[in-house]
């Protein structure tokens, strides 16, 4: 990697945006590059938002890992790291984090970079967990036997941070284990999907990697963390006019409380950022559980990028500004 975009990135909260393929419009333009921009017309309003990083219509998920590889190495020194996909249902989120297995995406070419980069020595511990939030109630993805809500508390006076009771961590000896324990977590999250109607892009989905040395140079103990989020879509859903009132609407109604709990974390985690960035002595981590549980990963030092999801189609414009206007709140 590139050392000096390394130091650029330290302590920072980063934007940057992607595509999702499809036809072109006038309605979304870009300005690819660093300090690249995206420019909106929405209902002949025209709006022009500046992010980190723009990047051009069908970048490879090659270029798009390229931007974020010196922040994945960097938790290899002891940062803390979090990696956000956020964006519209259908916008490329999981493609982006996941991507199909001929085509990988940031998870899978950010755990073979680190491994590549910590070779065979044995100087480090790896650890795995994998989470979902779905309603503000957080469930283990790598836990055996039949999934249980699981309670978020505060830490032990003086360790900071939280604790989720009854969370399982995985030593992770290799990258082959890594793999085989992402896909497990993939499919208990898959299987929820097809019970609960597409509730996967109604969850946020968090792999968390923590990263201890045993090098005795830098001390026991000192731990890089990579959180690798996919957050649940960010459209407004109840604007759709869900009602749920009546029994028959008892699926709507449903759809509406998913929608409300997904936008008040979704707030929080903006609330958060911003309250980051602005360096602000108070930050409300303590709004949605999304928040409460990166609160240890997003602490002064740490790095957090966001990776923006947007369409192009006429009919998504709306979301697209919305998107947008998120990203220009936190970044
Ligand atoms: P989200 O997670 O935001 O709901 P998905 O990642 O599921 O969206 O993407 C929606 C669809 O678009 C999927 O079929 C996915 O394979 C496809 N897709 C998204 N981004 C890309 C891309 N950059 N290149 C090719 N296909 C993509
Ligand atoms: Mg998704």
């Amino acid at each position: 990697g590139c050392p000096g975009r390394l130091l650029e990135l330290k302590g920072n909260i980063r934007v940057l945006c992607r595509l999702r393929p499809g036809t072109p419009s006038s309605l979304v333009s870009l300005e690819p590059g660093p300090g690249g921009t995206v420019t909106t017309c929405y209902r002949g309003h025209q709006r022009r938002f500046r992010l980190d990083w723009v990047f051009p219509p069908h970048a490879s998920q090659e270029e798009v890992f390229r931007e974020l590889e010196s922040a994945v190495l960097s938790c290899l020194g002891g940062y803390s790291v979090c990696i956000f996909t956020y964006g519209q249902t259908g916008t490329g989120k999981t493609y982006s984090m996941e991507g199909p297995p001929e085509d990988p995406g940031i998870a899978p070419r950010a755990l073979q970079s680190l491994f590549r980069e910590m070779g065979t020595g044995g100087q480090h511990r790896v650890t795995l967990s994998m989470v979902e939030i779905y309603n503000e109630a957080v469930r283990d993805l790598l836990a055996p036997g039949p999934p249980q809500r699981l309670a978020v508390r505060q830490g032990p006076a003086g360790q900071g941070g939280i604790q989720v009771a009854g969370l399982t961590h995985w030593d992770v000896p290799n990258l082959e284990s890594l793999h085989q324990m992402l896909s497990l977590g993939r499919s208990n999250r898959a299987t929820a999907a097809t019970a609960m109607n597409q509730r996967s892009s109604r969850s946020h989905a968090l792999v968390t990697l923590t990263l201890r040395t045993a090098s005795p140079s830098r001390g026991p103990g000192t731990a890089g963390t990579l959180h690798l989020v996919d957050l649940a879509g960010s459209e407004r859903a109840w604007k759709a006019g869900a009602a749920g009132s009546s029994q028959e609407d008892r699926e709507g109604a449903q759809r509406l409380r998913e929608a409300r709990t997904i936008n008040r974390s979704l707030l929080a985690l903006g609330g958060v950022m911003a309250a980051l960035r602005a360096r602000r002595p108070h930050v409300p981590f303590r709004d949605s559980q999304l928040t409460r549980l990166l609160q240890p990963a997003l602490g002064p030092g740490a790095t957090a990028v966001l990776l923006l999801q947007i369409s192009t189609r006429p009919e998504d414009l709306g979301e697209t500004v919305c998107s947008l206007k998120f990203a220009e709140r936190v970044g």
